[in-house]
């Protein structure tokens, strides 16, 4: 009976096999469709059918299959290039900053000196204040003997006024036609490259912000045509007199405009004397020691610049502004010249200190005043 029995149990056994193999076999087929769920493309998106988990060698009892679909749709992407336009800050250019803010908007380039010269520190924007926009729409000057602004109720009493306004001087760029007035001009206005190779620049009055070692001044460049300049009648703080280091006309053109101001004329304010196109050396026809020799004449301040490859333009626009404080009495902060390491002569002795007298170079560098835009 036991023996039946077990036969029995055996053949029932026997019977069911198929069934529960085939019940194994289901399950491990969908173990694998869930491990290795493809993406299955639906229209512009991908759904991905996942089964819920199982594995085949677990010991525990295996979950029956799910026909439910889990659909997870991807964020896509429209564009290569994320948006981030929203991040960006939203820095005008110069022609921007007229038309589009309506002129309200004025760049301030910031400089510092430095035991190693002048350094950029970069131009920021801010907005124009009433005073400079009283003046840009009535065209009244109302100034102190330091070029700052007066509010109308202050013009009787110059020691009055708010001492935090910035200053605002006039300076005038002149020479021959041709010499780089124009491009020079053009690029005070900006720490940005203007690329005026082809054009030069327009003529006209620009008017840009200094903020030199924390004091801000306000700087506006007349740039006149090159005929009938009558510059009598303006109040200026420094006179810019240009040449171009390739063209000898232009230089006698120059000699002839210091002359005029100084001697006719009679002005006691900062003249710099500017030799332009240094770029253009091979064609040099100008020599820099007949330029100095002009400048110290006629108590002026000596500089040469390449404005088309923005060369020296940032020391002129900061030693014009310190010229013109320290003719107003303005303390401005020293640079000194980069002093080169010096090394240790050798002391010849005996017969070759002859020869070593003979043919010893000349390093000294002879430092002329005019050159130095940071003292009078
Ligand atoms: P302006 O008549 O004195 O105002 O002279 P512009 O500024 O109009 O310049 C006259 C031409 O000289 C233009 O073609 C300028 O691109 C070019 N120019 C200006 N400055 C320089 C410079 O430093 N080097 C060179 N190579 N060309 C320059
Ligand atoms: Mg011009």
């Amino acid at each position: 009976m036991t023996q039946g029995t077990h036969e029995e149990r055996f053949e029932e056994r026997r019977k069911r096999r198929p069934s529960a193999s085939s019940q194994t076999s289901g399950n491990s087929a969908g173990s694998i469709a869930s491990e290795n769920a493809l993406p299955v493309p639906f229209g512009n998106q991908l759904l991905i059918a996942s089964a819920p988990h199982s594995r085949a060698s677990s010991f525990r009892k295996p979950r029956p299959p799910s026909n439910e679909l889990e659909v997870i749709v991807p964020a896509f992407r429209r564009n290569s290039v994320p948006n981030c336009a929203v991040n960006l800050l939203n820095v005008p250019d110069q022609e921007e900053d007229v038309k589009g803010s309506g002129g309200r908007l004025q760049r301030v380039r910031s400089f510092k000196t430095t035991s190693k010269g002048v350094v950029n520190r970069g131009d920021s924007f801010k907005k124009k204040s009433s005073r400079s926009l009283r003046l840009m729409t009535t065209g009244v000057d109302h100034r102190d003997q330091r070029g700052r602004y007066l509010a109308p109720e202050q013009e009787g009493s110059i020691h009055s006024h708010n001492s935090n306004a910035p200053s605002y001087y006039s300076v005038i760029v002149l020479g021959g036609a041709g010499v780089g007035k124009s491009t020079l001009t053009r690029q005070f206005m900006t720490s940005e490259y203007i690329d005026t190779s082809d054009t030069g620049g327009d003529s006209g009055v620009m008017t840009v912000s200094v903020l030199l070692n924390g004091e801000e001044s306000t700087l506006e460049f007349i740039d006149p045509p090159d005929k009938n300049i009558s510059i009598e009648e303006l109040q200026l703080d420094a006179y810019v007199v240009v040449f171009s280091i390739t063209d000898k006309a232009s230089f006698d053109t120059a000699t002839n405009i210091t002359k005029y101001l100084r001697v006719e004329l009679g002005t006691d304010r900062a003249i710099l004397l500017v030799a332009n196109k240094t770029d253009l050396v091979r064609k040099r026809k100008v020599s820099a020691d007949d330029a100095r020799l002009l400048a110290t004449g006629y108590d002026c301040k000596y500089a040469e610049t390449s404005a088309a490859l923005n060369h020296h333009l940032d020391e002129l626009l900061v030693g014009i502004l310190s010229q013109i404080r320290l003719k107003l009495s303005i303390p401005v902060e020293p640079v000194y010249p980069i002093k080169s390491p010096t090394k240790e002569k050798k002391k010849h002795k005996g017969p070759f200190s002859i020869f070593a007298k003979l043919f010893q170079r000349k390093t000294k560098k002879v430092n002329y005043t005019c050159d130095n835009l940071f003292t009078l």
